[in-house]
């Protein structure tokens, strides 16, 4: 049995101010008996010190938005994933739609970036996914395979368990419009079914793979309570403690 992960993606929002808000608001919304389901929130880079600081004693792990795969250098503008974890995160969120749209982010970048993040000891949340267009051109399936092989390319089956991967098609992303329960199960049926082949069928079973796309309150519990699909990662809904609530309790709650 796969624990769920739910993990928000507050993008670039929220200063320090509002960043104790959220997080005080949390505090006070969600029921800390999490039934084993994993809460991660993922500030900007800005707020990672102040997060991990005030989330102590509570479930909430920190995880960064994103990170650079070298140690230190000449590379302003980036993070390492030692600064990382140094301010408390356990977690990366790597390859996300946004970086590969607006930042010219490849599989292979990516790929290196999963590495060194494994190799520094966060676990990484890979995200894959399709555009619109894609998946009118009923590429879906050759576009995650492609993704998915690229992201994990070298990548041992002792690692691949320890990381997550979010399917987020493109088009639900920040739309209102998500992928159905059923369109969502079947690309993580895919990907499970990917994994089986390069990792074997029993690591394959153990890869927690998180859905992302317009995940709000009233949409969570059928999707994530679909057979393959092991949590949400979630943007909008993760900016206000009600809504991040409301869905971190669908996936505590036995269906
Ligand atoms: C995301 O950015 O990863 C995301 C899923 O955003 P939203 O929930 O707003 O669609």
């Amino acid at each position: 049995m796969r624990t769920k992960v739910i993990a928000g993606n507050w993008k670039m929002n929220k200063d320090f101010r509002q960043t104790e808000e959220l997080i005080d608001g949390l505090k006070k919304s969600v029921n800390f008996d999490l039934q084993g389901v994993r809460v991660i929130l993922c500030p900007p880079f800005t707020s990672l010190e102040l997060a991990s600081r005030i989330a102590k004693g509570t479930p909430f792990a920190i995880g960064g938005q994103n990170m650079y795969f070298e140690d230190e250098g000449a590379f302003t503008g980036e993070v390492s994933p030692g600064m990382l974890k140094g301010v408390g995160c356990q977690y990366v969120i790597l390859g996300h739609s946004e970086r590969r749209q607006y930042f010219g982010e490849t599989d292979e970048f990516i790929n290196r970036k999963v590495k060194k993040a494994l190799a520094t000891g966060l676990i990484p949340i890979v995200c894959v996914g399709e555009t619109l267009q894609q998946r009118e051109q009923n590429i879906t399936e050759q576009v995650v395979t492609t993704q998915v092989r690229g992201v994990l390319k070298d990548i041992s089956a002792e690692n691949v368990e320890k990381l997550i991967l979010a399917y987020e098609p493109v088009w639900a992303i920040g739309t209102g419009r998500n992928a159905t329960p059923q369109q969502a199960e079947e690309v993580h049926v895919l990907i499970r079914k990917l994994l089986a082949e390069l990792y074997g069928a029993a690591t394959a079973e153990r890869v927690i793979i998180q859905y992302g796309g317009s995940v709000k309150a009233d949409n969570a519990a059928d999707l994530l309570w679909q057979p393959n699909v092991d949590g949400a990662l979630v943007g909008g809904a993760c900016l206000k403690a009600d809504s991040f609530s409301a869905i971190i309790e669908a996936a505590t709650a036995k269906k």
